[in-house]
């Protein structure tokens, strides 16, 4: 006997990976330069040098317990240190070490995050559209249920009405996910301060606090000087859970934080029972050689020029043949209309021509696509006549 919905999570692939999956087979077929894979969001440009070097300087330490050894639960106190200088430097936020917790990347933070706010049986967690697919095996698993708001597809922000519709006193939070995957947009500060009034309002009414749950993997990933604003400065009940894979290009290291600034309503309380939650799922003490680079590179930033030289060989090559996009001010994805209007066919009609991109439906946004542009700029050349193709089909 075993659990259906473990086993239905576990026996059945998610669409990015069958689709990544699919891209080696046909490679080993047609060959790796026929197929032009935009499924999966791994980044591409290197490591800055100075993680790798502070790695090295690591494991020159012949004191194992202390290189490879359990650290606190809870996370080194320099790794958090160093995490709490490099916010308060940025965005002023009186971060303490006391308010972070160094989690294994974000899945397993957002997932700590959830349980521990899946107070009753009928915990609701909103999620906007189009959101990251793993939410809802995330909130499903905390005991929660995830509720999704329809897309604003003109902009591409949050449609404020349907998420006001969306509440319910068992709201419990908000997941916030900007820069957005699949979308690839920046929430302005003028939409989340929006966002915070109607879950300051929302909050009065139903007696206890909506959480914004701001999932920020991307959080360093933007173009063109876009700002990406520090929510907790915009709306007190707000927890950050943020990830390095992307950042410093570390997805196989797992590493990143939960933070609970002081200002959110019963924040010791939270990051008791946010701790608990992550004990209770085993997943305590981050890597430990990680937590140190990170106590040492917590400063650093992503040199984005390749990321940005795809994604404006893909902007103004699309743009120029009719494809129709949000505005891709962040993150590695864009996120575009499929020209003749289903998402899946047009994907089909893609898989065809060995162009792998992901349907929108499985983010809640059915219409549009996602390709992913941490990829080769001479894959993109060579997969742009296949785009023109497909719109020449499409019309
Ligand atoms: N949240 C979003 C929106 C993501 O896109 C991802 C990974 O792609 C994650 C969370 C999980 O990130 P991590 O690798 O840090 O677990």
């Amino acid at each position: 006997m075993f659990s259906k919905e473990m086993w239905s999570l576990g026996a059945n692939r998610s669409v990015i990976r069958d689709l990544f999956e699919y891209g080696l087979r046909q490679a080993a077929i047609v060959g790796p330069e026929n197929v032009y894979d935009y499924s999966l969001g791994n980044p591409s440009i290197p490591s800055p040098q100075a993680v790798n070097d502070a790695v090295v300087e690591i494991l020159r330490d012949t004191d194992s317990v202390k290189v490879h050894g359990y650290t606190s639960a809870i996370g080194d106190f320099e790794t958090r240190k160093a995490i709490a200088e490099d916010l308060n430097g940025r965005y002023h936020a009186g971060i303490r070490p006391e308010n972070l917790f160094i989690c294994c990347g974000a899945a397993p933070g957002l997932i700590a995050i959830l349980r521990a706010l899946a107070a009753k049986a009928q915990a609701e967690f909103v999620a906007i559209a189009p959101y990251f697919p793993e939410y809802k095996p995330f909130a499903t698993c905390a005991g929660g249920k995830l509720v999704v708001v329809p897309a604003d597809t003109e902009h591409f922000q949050v449609n404020l009405e349907a998420l006001e519709a969306a509440l319910t006193p068992n709201t419990q939070a908000v997941i916030v996910n900007s820069p957005n995957n699949p979308a690839g947009t920046v929430y302005t500060a003028e939409t989340l301060t929006a966002l915070g009034q109607l879950l300051t309002r929302k909050g009065e009414e139903y007696g206890h606090p909506i959480y914004i749950l701001a999932d920020e993997p991307y959080r360093e990933l933007v173009y063109d000087g876009v700002e990406v604003p520090f929510i907790p400065n915009l709306y007190r009940n707000t927890i950050v859970c943020y990830s390095y894979s992307k950042s410093l290009s570390l997805p196989g290291e797992r590493i990143g934080y939960i933070c609970v600034p002081d200002a959110a309503e019963d924040s010791e309380a939270l990051y008791a029972a946010i701790a608990g939650a992550a004990r209770a799922g085993g997943h305590v003490c981050a890597p430990s050689l990680w937590q140190k680079v990170i106590a040492r590179c917590a400063h650093l930033r992503p040199d984005l020029q390749a990321y940005d030289r795809n994604r404006k060989a893909l902007r103004d090559g699309l743009g120029e043949m009719g494809y129709c996009m949000a505005s891709p001010d962040g993150a590695f994805y864009l996120f575009i209309q499929a020209p003749n209007g289903d998402d899946v066919a047009f994907s089909e009609m893609a898989k065809e021509k060995n162009l792998l991109i992901v349907p929108g439906t499985g983010f809640g946004c059915p219409g549009w696509f996602r390709i992913c542009y941490c990829v080769s700029y001479d894959m993109i050349q060579r997969s742009l006549p296949v785009f023109r193709e497909l719109m020449e089909r499409c019309q």
